[in-house]
């Protein structure tokens, strides 16, 4: 008889839920995406589920369409009826016993979560501290995948030194962003960020910062920095959908600036919400 154990329970493979097979499990075979509502509005919806058709057309699954998956979401969001809402999705190539190689005609299995997102004032009133870490990742890091252990590893690292991100550091030094989030240094009204690369998530908090950048007349660099160099600047910050722009005070135990918030990352942080209204 074939079989499966989940803990102490044997289960004949026949009665196995699918929910035990997702080749997500297996294999981190899937995509997903993060979007956020700021009082009862979706942000940004347009452009995550064009970066999710981006994603899955990049690991090669088909036959979804983003307009059923806009209505999955707007559906789930009025459900919900949460106004500051993390909403999370992603589509997996769909459950089959293990085997790397998947039947053709396999149907993707598609998974929705809402829930509150939690207050971050403190973090961004007082700024976070983060540490560096080598960069695990693969070498698709544009492809929002479900891969993410190097990403965990690196927060795991984070969080045993105190601290809320950790800042991922390739083989050449330089920096490519956050295990959770695209990485910004300020230094004589200039923004610099990683360029897109396929070693980087495509940000979409990224693009709006550098808009917000614009605005408030910051130059944007898009050029990577060495730890070294981000340990100098005179602002740092991170941003991410879940956190927008969160000034980091402190990179790799020394101090940023006096310690506090930077001007520019306030006014920028300021600039970016006036988009989410
Ligand atoms: N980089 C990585 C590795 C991320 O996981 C995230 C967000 O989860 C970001 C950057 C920020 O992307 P976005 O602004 O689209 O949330």
């Amino acid at each position: 008889m074939q079989i499966a154990m989940i803990q102490d329970k044997i289960v004949p493979i026949t009665e196995l839920e699918p929910v035990y097979l997702d080749r997500g499990i297996f294999f981190g075979d899937g995509v997903y995406e993060v979007v956020r509502s700021y009082d009862g509005r979706i942000f940004t919806l347009e452009e995550h589920l064009q970066r999710f058709a981006n994603s899955l057309s990049a690991i090669e699954i088909s036959g979804l369409d983003i307009d059923r998956i806009r209505s999955r979401v707007l559906k789930s969001f009025d459900v919900a009826g949460i106004s500051n809402a993390r909403i999370y999705f992603h589509v997996t190539r769909g459950s089959e016993l293990r085997n790397h190689l998947s039947k053709a005609d396999l149907e993707p299995n598609f998974f929705l979560t809402i829930t509150e997102l939690e207050d971050n004032t403190q973090a961004k009133t007082k700024g976070i501290e983060v540490s560096t870490h080598p960069d695990w990742r693969w070498k698709r890091c544009d492809i929002k995948s479900l891969n993410l252990l190097a990403n965990v590893l690196a927060r795991r690292d984070a969080a045993a030194k105190g601290c809320t991100e950790a800042i991922l550091v390739d083989e050449d030094d330089l920096i490519t962003e956050g295990a959770s989030s695209a990485f910004f240094a300020i230094s004589d009204q200039t923004l610099r960020t990683a360029a897109l690369t396929a070693n980087i998530l495509p940000s979409i908090t990224r693009q709006f910062v550098i808009k917000a950048g614009k605005n408030i007349g910051l130059e944007t660099i898009e050029k990577t920095l060495t730890p070294q160099q981000a340990s100098e600047a005179d602002e740092l910050f991170i941003a991410s959908t879940t956190q927008d722009i969160t000034p980091v005070v402190k990179f790799d135990g020394k101090l940023i600036g006096d310690g506090k918030p930077g001007k520019h990352t306030k006014l920028l942080t300021r600039e970016f919400l006036s988009f989410t209204v």
